[in-house]
């Protein structure tokens, strides 16, 4: 199957030539045909399976058959962060650069004011985070009385983060007769309630059972004194060159405390969460891009959704509060194809957390000991 099999116009394709894909990934290949008919859609897809072009192609597919360029959005995506607001309105204006389709990105954490300026000059698709846009609600800076299509992407961190009162109060904004996509990485009884008030007689577009984990991810733990993780993870990077390694801790303070030790240690490492400004995230998420940072300190909620290609080491240096969390952080490497490692640090107090999270992913993950690793004695 190629891309050519949906029916996409010549703009899309040259795009899509563009950029380099040859063939649709599984996602794409069931979502793209419903939605273009014009159904409703959830679709169960995490991260790094291609999900945003699954609904990006065919929304772009569906403005350009209608034909007319409009100034109020007609297709709007909500994210649960920041960044994946960024990431998925790069990805409409990429797929739509040969198309006249305006996309505009609206989140929080930076001025309103540049944003109010820019949605004046009107927009097809915005892609936004609840807050703010209830924000630019609130001061009539938009319409959202034209819009035909919703997004939720990453639907299950959105209720995780507690949108649910942001969102229904969006959906409660926008005209009854809409097309409704959602995508949602976990599927569970909130989802569920969602989905039945919001979609009619979706199709369901599923790529992976359940929550298993990614198949070409290596999986393995090790047991380690709460006083010494800093110290294995700096042994760990600098033993096998890791080239680059996202790593993921329970809170915005260790976030910050844990890059502090690393750079310390000689290792180029940043934090990234919600306390940072929107510059100093952005500029570590592509100082880390480019490959001039090696480490990558993140919160949960920081790193839902990043767009990391090619990342072989993620490491779980604090155990996730909710097992569907590793799943989602181990997904960030072994994509497309290429093969990924995981590790995760296990205190004595993590045993029962550990269980929880293998009882989820239907997988044992094998526990040792560091092996060559000497605890670090300090005085502190
Ligand atoms: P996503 O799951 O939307 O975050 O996409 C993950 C990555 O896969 C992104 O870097 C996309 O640019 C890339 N991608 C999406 N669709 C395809 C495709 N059909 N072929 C190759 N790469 C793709």
């Amino acid at each position: 199957m190629t891309f050519n099999d949906f029916s996409l116009c010549s703009e899309l394709l040259k795009a899509l030539k563009e950029k380099g894909y040859t063939e649709p990934t599984p996602i794409q290949k069931k979502a793209i045909p419903p939605v273009l008919e014009g159904r409703d859609i959830l679709a169960g897809a995490q991260t790094g399976t291609g999900k945003t072009a699954a609904f990006a192609l065919p929304l772009l597919e569906i403005l350009n058959r209608r034909g007319e360029v409009r100034k109020d959005p007609r297709v709007l995506v909500l994210t649960p962060t920041r960044e994946l607001a960024a990431q998925v309105g790069e990805n409409f204006s990429l797929y739509g650069k040969h198309l006249p389709y305006r996309t505009q990105i609206i989140f929080g954490g930076v001025k309103i004011n540049p944003q109010i300026q820019s949605l004046r000059t009107g927009c097809d698709i915005l892609v936004a985070t609840p807050g703010r846009l209830l924000d630019h609600v609130q001061q009539k800076t938009l319409n959202l009385s034209r819009v035909e299509y919703l997004v939720l992407d990453e639907a299950d961190r959105m209720l995780d983060m507690g949108f649910i009162h942001d969102i229904k109060r969006i959906i409660a904004l926008l005209p009854g007769k809409r097309q409704n996509l959602m995508f949602s990485a976990t599927y569970d009884k909130e989802i569920k309630k969602l989905c039945n008030s919001l979609l009619h007689n979706p199709v369901l577009a599923e790529v992976r059972e359940g929550n298993k984990t990614a198949d070409k991810v290596n999986q393995i733990a090790y047991k380690i004194e709460h006083a010494q993780k800093r110290h294995l993870l700096a042994w760990l990077i600098k033993k096998d060159s890791w080239y680059q390694v996202l790593v993921f801790v329970r809170t915005k303070h260790g976030a910050n405390r844990l890059a502090k030790q690393l750079v310390k240690a000689g290792i180029s490492a940043s934090a990234i969460h919600g306390d940072k400004s929107q510059g100093a995230r952005t500029r570590a998420l592509s100082e880390f891009k480019s490959g001039d940072l090696q480490a990558l300190i993140a919160t949960n909620v920081a790193a839902r959704g990043l767009d990391l290609q090619g990342l072989s080491y993620v490491v779980n240096y604090d155990l996730p509060q909710v097992p569907e969390d590793y799943v989602h952080r181990i997904g960030r490497t072994g994509r497309a194809g290429e093969s990924g490692q995981a590790i995760t640090f296990i205190t004595s107090e993590d045993a029962k957390q550990l269980k929880a999270i293998e009882k989820t992913t239907e997988q044992t993950i094998p526990v040792t000991n560091p092996i060559g690793f000497v605890p670090v004695v300090t005085a502190s």
